[in-house]
C-alpha cells in the first residue's frame, strides 16, 4: 500500500488495508507483492505529479516483482478515471474516493479491469471505521466528516469527495474508544473544514459539542483537531478547549490570505481586521495557544501591494506554524480561468520571502518555552542522532511542525509520555532532558 496526500486520505488507506489484510498478506517489500494499491491525492499539480510517479513505479514491480495486479484510488482515479487507465494501461482496477470499501469485490470480480464511471462520492463512512493504522500505534487520526461545502474558487476537493456530510457523534465515539483501547494516546480529528461539523446533523450539535463528549468520554491524553475555518471560531469553542487539559491547546485556522479582494475572488471569507481581532480574542481566552495556518501564493490578482499587505500581517500576529503554498491553477475550478496571475519567479520570490520572514517568528516564538519543563510524546529514537529520542509536545501536530529531541536517559520508551526540560532552540526544534 502507498498512501499518498491528506490525513483523510490516510484513514481511506487505513480501512483499505484492514479490508486487504482479512484475506492477503500484507508485504512491506513492494517487489513481494502480488496485489499494490496506491491511493492518490490530485489537489495540486505537484500532488498529481507525485501520484503519476508513483504509479509507474509501482507498475514496474509487474515486471521486476511479483506484482499481478496494480490498484489506484483516492483523488486522482475520482479525477481522471478513465483517462488515466488510457494513459497507464499497466492499471487494474480504478476505486474512487466514494467506492474503495469495495476492494475486496472488485478484486475478486472478474471483469474489474473494464471502467466503472465513479458516481458522486457520496458515501458514508461505516460505523465504526474498522481500519489498521498506518500511523505510530500511540497516535490516530479520526475523520469526523467528509467532502466540503466551502467551494473555494481555486479548490476540487468538492468535485471529488463531494457535498459536506458529518459522522453521528456516536460513532465517532465508538471509533475513539476502539483507538484508545488498542493504545492510542493522541487522537486528531480532521476533516476538510472541521469547522462545519454537526452542522447537517442537528442545531445542537458543533464541534465543540463533540470535543465535550470526546474529552468527557474518552480516556485520551491529547485531543487535537485540525482545518478549522478562521471565521468560524466562536466563545464556545475556545472555552472548551480551555475547559478540558486532554484537548491540545492547539488551533489550525487556514487563512489562505488577508487582503479582502484576493479572499473575495478565492471565495473566502474574512479580512486582515477580521482575522487580526480573531487572533486576539483567542490568545484572551487561551494565552498559551499555538496557531498554525495556511496561505496561497501567488493567486491571481496579488500584486506586491496585496503580498506586502500579508506579510504585515504575518510579523503583527507572529503565528506559531505556517503553511505555505504557491497558487496551483487546477482545471474545472472557477479560478482557472482568472488572468493577471502573478509569474512563476515573483511566485518563487514571494513563497522564499514567506518562509524567511516566518521562520524567525517561529524560532522566536519557541523562546517562550526555554527553561520549561513541558509533557511530550515520545516518538522513537532520532535516526539521525540515536543518543536522542524524537518526541513531539502539545503544539507540535504530527508531520508538519517541529520534534523536541530529548537525551535518552535509559528509561524512555516510545509511545509514552515523559517530562522533559527545554534548554535549547534548534531552528524549529527543541532540545530537552528528562526531568522528573
Ligand atoms: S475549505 Fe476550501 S480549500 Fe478547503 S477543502 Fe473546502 S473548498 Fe477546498
Amino acid at each position: 500500500m502507498e498512501s499518498l496526500g491528506c490525513n483523510k486520505n490516510l484513514i481511506d488507506s487505513e480501512m483499505m488495508l484492514y479490508l486487504m489484510k482479512k484475506e492477503y498478506e500484507y508485504m512491506e517489500d513492494p517487489r513481494e507483492a502480488e496485489i499494490i494499491i496506491v491511493n492518490t491525492c490530485a489537489f495540486i499539480d505537484d500532488a498529481k505529479e507525485e501520484a503519476i510517479d508513483t504509479i509507474l513505479t509501482c507498475a514496474e514491480y509487474k515486471t521486476v516483482g511479483k506484482c499481478k495486479k496494480l490498484v489506484v484510488a483516492g483523488c486522482l482515479s475520482q479525477r481522471y478515471g478513465s483517462k488515466l487507465k488510457k494513459e497507464i494501461p499497466e492499471i487494474d482496477i480504478l476505486l474512487g474516493t466514494g467506492d474503495f470499501t469495495e476492494i475486496l469485490e472488485r478484486l475478486k470480480n472478474k471483469h474489474n479491469n473494464k471502467f466503472q464511471l465513479f458516481g458522486k462520492p457520496d458515501y458514508n463512512y461505516p460505523s465504526p471505521g474498522k481500519r489498521s493504522l498506518l500511523t505510530p500505534s500511540y497516535s490516530a487520526y479520526l475523520k469526523v466528516a467528509e467532502g466540503c461545502n466551502n467551494h473555494c474558487s481555486y479548490c476540487v476537493i468538492p468535485q471529488l469527495r463531494g457535498a459536506f456530510r458529518s459522522r453521528p457523534p456516536e460513532t465517532i465515539l465508538e471509533e475513539a474508544e476502539i483507538l484508545t483501547g488498542q493504545g492510542v494516546k493522541e487522537i486528531i480529528l480532521t476533516a476538510q473544514d472541521t469547522s462545519l461539523y454537526g452542522n447537517d446533523l442537528s442545531d445542537s450539535l458543533d464541534l465543540s459539542r463533540l470535543l465535550t463528549m470526546l474529552a468527557e468520554t474518552v480516556n485520551v491524553d491529547w485531543l487535537r483537531f485540525l482545518y478549522f475555518y478562521p471565521t468560524r471560531i466562536n466563545d464556545s469553542l475556545l472555552e472548551t478547549m480551555s475547559k478540558y487539559s486532554n484537548i491540545c491547546k492547539y488551533l489550525d485556522i487556514p487563512i489562505q490570505h488577508v487582503n479582502k479582494d484576493i479572499l473575495e475572488s478565492m471565495g473566502r471569507q474574512g479580512d486582515y481586521e477580521t482575522f487580526y481581532r480573531t487572533i486576539e480574542k483567542i490568545r484572551d481566552i487561551i494565552p498559551q495557544i499555538t496557531l498554525r495556518t495556511t496561505l496561497i501564493v501567488g493567486y491571481p490578482g496579488e500584486t506586491e501591494k496585496e503580498f506586502h499587505e500579508l506579510m504585515e500581517f504575518l510579523k503583527s500576529t507572529e503565528f506559531d506554524w505556517v503553511g505555505v503554498f504557491p497558487y496551483s491553477p487546477q482545471e474545472n475550478t472557477l479560478a482557472y480561468k482568472l488572468d493577471s496571475r502573478p509569474d512563476d519567479r515573483v511566485v518563487n520570490n514571494r513563497f522564499k520571502k514567506i518562509l524567511q520572514v516566518q521562520s524567525k517568528i517561529t524560532q522566536k516564538n519557541y523562546l517562550r518555552w526555554l527553561n520549561k519543563t513541558i509533557r511530550v510524546l515520545v516518538e522513537g529514537r532520532s535516526e539521525l542522532n540515536p543518543e536522542f529520542y524524537n518526541c513531539r509536545a502539545e503544539n507540535q501536530a504530527p508531520e508538519t511542525d517541529g520534534i523536541v529531541y530529548i537525551k535518552d536517559n535509559g528509561a524512555v520508551q516510545t509511545g509514552n509520555f515523559v517530562n522533559a526540560k527545554i534548554y535549547h532552540v534548534d531552528g524549529h526544534d527543541l532540545m530537552g532532558e528528562v526531568s522528573r
